[in-house]
């Protein structure tokens, strides 16, 4: 059976880690929609243009440009076996999509990640990226050695635009109204599961995989 795991829960929730480590563990290629519309910025394509000003205030992408670009990115045969996503599907339209091309032979589950408003903000206001090797700091939480120097690489340290806490605030409540209804939609396909995302990771991932059997 072709694996689909979907990633759901609020910005901050630890979706990317999550996903990474899974995606090493089974082997199997991780999306990540936000790195995909970064890395379209940072190379100003026309998408990356398009979707600028959004990213930058914490609104959504609008659909048509996310489900052509996904649809885009599904083609490459890397993902024929399977895949795991992040931060896609953010919308019930984008959803839609996904079940237009999930059939049969897909066994597909979707993990909610969940945590409170204040932790998630603390984290996100906190956390520092490597500009080099992508390696992710929090200020208080996992320190660098020597300030805004990555421990790994060497590289420069960085804020996501996105993280400031007042974008931060806008991307939670972006998040309540139009990708938290998308729970009920797949709780109701029976599909989905509730998972802390405020514990340490070898038990998130530990939870995960005993749901997902795989
Ligand atoms: P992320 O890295 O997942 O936190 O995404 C960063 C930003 O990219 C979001 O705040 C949105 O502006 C945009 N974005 C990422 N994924 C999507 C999506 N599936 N639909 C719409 N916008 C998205």
């Amino acid at each position: 059976m072709k694996k689909v795991l979907i990633l759901l829960g609020p910005p901050g929730a630890g979706k990317g880690t999550v996903g990474n480590a899974l995606a090493d563990e089974w082997e199997l290629p991780l999306i990540s929609s936000g790195d995909i519309l970064r890395e379209n910025l940072k190379k100003k394509t026309e998408i990356g243009n398009k979707a600028k000003q959004y990213i930058e205030s914490g609104e959504l992408v609008p659909d048509e440009i996310v489900i052509e670009m996904i649809e885009q990115e599904l083609k490459k045969t890397i993902y024929i076996n399977g895949f795991i996503l992040d931060g896609f599907p953010r919308t019930v339209n984008q959803a839609k999509m996904l079940d237009r091309i999930v059939d049969n032979s897909t066994d597909l589950k979707v993990i909610y990640l969940k945590a409170d408003d204040d932790f998630l903000v603390n984290r996100l206001s906190n956390r520092r990226i490597c500009e080099k090797c992508g390696k992710i700091y929090h200020l208080i939480n996992i320190p660098p050695i020597k300030e805004g120097i990555c421990d790994i690489c060497g590289g420069k340290l960085m804020q996501r635009v996105d993280d400031r806490e007042d974008v931060v605030r806008r991307r939670l409540t972006v998040y309540k109204e139009q990708t938290a209804p998308l729970i009920e939609y797949y709780r109701n396909q029976g599909i989905l599961s509730i998972i802390n995302g405020e514990g340490n990771l070898r038990d998130t991932l530990s939870e995960i995989k005993k749901f997902t059997k795989w």
